[in-house]
């Protein structure tokens, strides 16, 4: 389980201005592939597309050879482990925000997976906006610490699909180890489609594909953006 697959997939947010022209992308269960390319290349939109916030204007997209648009756009979502660059997080203990969405997580396993992205130290505190005083209990997160805390939901989700957006983007360095680290966590097994810049993360995927501006490939036959593999 975990195939995906993207057939000629076509889109734009508005009419005549298409981001994603003619697409083919397959993920086969378990592999990791690392979307790079350009800021504005449509690297983020293909993930909205396979979480359904958005429907492609030609082609298709199918999880496990069933068309995405057979399954109610709530039913894909909670078939999917999505890491936004920006996490919202409850209000709620960071073990609740971790088992958020995950019914059957035990406590064990959300323990590990929090003290396998360095967030153990938080597990039964609050997280707090930034303009609350630190009281008891209460932890004021850093943007690192946040996404730390959604690939643990990630890593403890039933989904079989994760989908992670620049994970590491704008952490300092060790942030960052700890950020590759909790991805590794998230991903092991499953089927990932990663967007990243950063070099340590891409290592961690089977395969890069390279998404290419819409508006800079030629028309044409010779549309696709171009793959490589690594
Ligand atoms: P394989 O490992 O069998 O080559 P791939 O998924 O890498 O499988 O590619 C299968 C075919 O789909 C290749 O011919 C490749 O050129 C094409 N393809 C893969 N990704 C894209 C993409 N992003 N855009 C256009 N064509 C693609
Ligand atoms: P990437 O992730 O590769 O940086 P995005 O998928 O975020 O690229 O964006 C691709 C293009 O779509 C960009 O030109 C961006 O400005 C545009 N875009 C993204 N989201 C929207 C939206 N909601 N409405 C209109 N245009 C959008």
């Amino acid at each position: 389980r975990g195939t995906v697959e993207l057939r000629g997939v076509t889109f734009g947010y508005e009419p005549g201005r298409p981001v994603l022209r003619d697409l083919d992308l397959v993920l086969r269960p378990g592999e990791t592939v690392c979307l790079f390319g350009p800021s504005g290349a449509g690297k983020s939109t293909v993930l909205l597309l396979l979480l359904r916030l958005w429907d492609p204007d030609a082609g298709t997209l199918r999880h496990d050879g069933v068309d995405l648009r057979r399954f109610t756009r709530q039913s894909v979502r909670e078939r999917i482990a999505y890491v936004p660059q920006d996490p919202w997080l409850l209000d709620a203990t960071l073990a609740q925000n971790v088992a958020f969405g995950s019914r059957d997580a035990t406590r064990a396993q959300v323990l590990e997976a929090c003290a396998r992205t360095h967030v153990d130290e938080f597990v039964d505190r609050l997280p707090l906006r930034h303009d609350t005083p630190l009281g008891e209990g209460g932890a004021r997160l850093s943007g690192g610490q946040r996404r730390r805390v959604a690939l643990a939901r990630a890593a403890v989700s039933p989904a079989d699909l994760v989908l992670l957006d620049e994970p590491t983007a704008s952490l300092d360095a060790v942030s960052a180890a700890h950020v590759v680290e909790a991805v590794r966590a998230a991903t092991t097994r499953r089927t990932t489609l990663l967007v990243t810049h950063d070099p340590a993360l891409a290592q961690l995927a089977d395969r890069v594909v390279h998404v290419i501006p819409s508006s800079a490939a030629p028309t044409g036959a010779a549309a696709r953006p171009e793959t490589r593999k690594e």
